[in-house]
């Protein structure tokens, strides 16, 4: 069954020859103080840096998810609260598990087709870091690289964290806006779930420094001094580090994967516009995802084209949460071949 879910998704196909590969070398048992994981994690780092135009001063940390990202945001890098601005189920998440940590933790809840207005924006003193969900996975909708260049120029003093668990390596990301930004690789990289990314700039290993947080597992500072030396806090997931490095390697530049994505979302697009059974779970193009596409419907059509797609071989995804019986998702991720992808257009074609 060939999955369009966005996350879990599709992995590439080559990742069989990857495992073998990981297997064959030795890396499976590879000593995580060892110069042969050092030189993974310093290659790794160095290929995600260039493929995806991150800036050279920016720092990778291997961590286990992005949900783990919530939390090492708000115990190690928040001094006095996070102001989360969010329209959709997985910003809603992020602004719970940071309010759990910092009672103070505040939030503005937007309109899934509402694209936010910086110039009408005001974030008190109270808060020194800005939480936004760049790609928001379960209603499709985005938030454009100048939303966060003007959020960042508008924002100066405070901190810019960005959730792109289900965008980085799909899309062109302006990394050098916002000093906090992370993802999972099981959404855009195509790899199997169970390592999460987290890039900081150097504004924020200077911010975590100044909090001085230690003592947990995963306290930033801690990771930090281990990311030095291109190790890590604890035995991390070598395979997922492996496998990270061998699709990078695979990978064109971030400008050619955009492209892709691009002119693959204007194709379902124009779908959907001519078709009279479906109808964009975002209406507003501007808010729109480029990575994950929302269909909506009536609860029998979204059940129907569900199990009719399922007989032809393809799973699309549900939809999320409150959601799930009037929509349906599909992953415009790397990993789908141009072959499955047009499988896909000609069903929807003809459904
Ligand atoms: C999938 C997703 C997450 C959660 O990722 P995990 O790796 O399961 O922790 C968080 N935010 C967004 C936007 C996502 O799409």
């Amino acid at each position: 069954m060939l999955t369009f879910a966005p996350g879990p998704s599709k992995v590439f196909d080559k990742l069989p020859e990857y495992f073998q590969d990981a297997f064959s070398q030795g890396i499976l048992s590879a000593n995580h103080r060892s110069a042969v994981f050092m030189d993974l994690y310093k290659d790794t780092e160095s290929l995600l840096k260039q493929r995806l135009e991150i800036p050279a001063d920016y720092k990778l940390l291997f961590t286990s998810s992005a949900t783990e990202n919530w939390e090492i945001i708000s115990q190690s890098l928040v001094e006095q609260a996070s102001f989360h601005i969010f329209s959709g189920s997985f910003g809603k998440k992020w602004f719970d598990f940071a309010q759990n940590i910092i009672p103070e933790t505040a939030s503005l809840k937007l309109d899934k087709n509402t694209v936010l207005e910086v110039a009408d924006l005001t974030i008190s003193n109270a808060f020194d870091v800005i939480a936004i969900t760049q790609n928001e996975t379960s209603n499709a909708s985005q938030v454009t690289n100048e939303t966060i260049a003007a959020l960042a120029g508008k924002f100066p003093d405070k901190m810019l964290a960005v959730d792109t668990t289900s965008s980085m390596g799909g899309i062109y990301l302006d990394f050098k806006l916002a000093d906090v930004w992370y993802a999972s690789v099981q959404k855009c990289f195509g790899m199997p779930a169970g390592l999460g990314l987290l890039v900081l700039s150097p504004k924020a290993i200077a911010k975590a420094k100044s909090k001085g947080e230690y003592g947990r597992y995963n306290s930033l500072n801690f990771m930090l001094e281990n990311a030095y030396n291109y190790q890590t806090h604890y035995t991390p997931n070598v395979l997922g580090i492996y496998l990270l490095n061998r699709v990078l390697q695979d990978m064109p530049s971030i400008w050619e994967v955009q492209a892709k994505t691009e002119s693959r979302m204007q194709a379902l697009e124009g779908l959907v516009d001519k078709s009279a059974a479906l109808a964009f779970l975002v209406t507003n193009a501007k808010a729109r995802s480029r990575t994950v596409l929302g269909v909506g419907g009536e609860e029998a059509f979204i059940k129907a084209i569900k199990q009719a797609a399922e007989k032809e071989g393809m799973q699309m995804g549900s939809g999320y949460g409150p959601l799930k019986p009037t929509s349906f998702r599909i992953a415009n991720f790397p990993a789908i071949t141009d072959e499955e992808f047009e499988k896909l257009i000609q069903f929807l074609e003809s459904y």
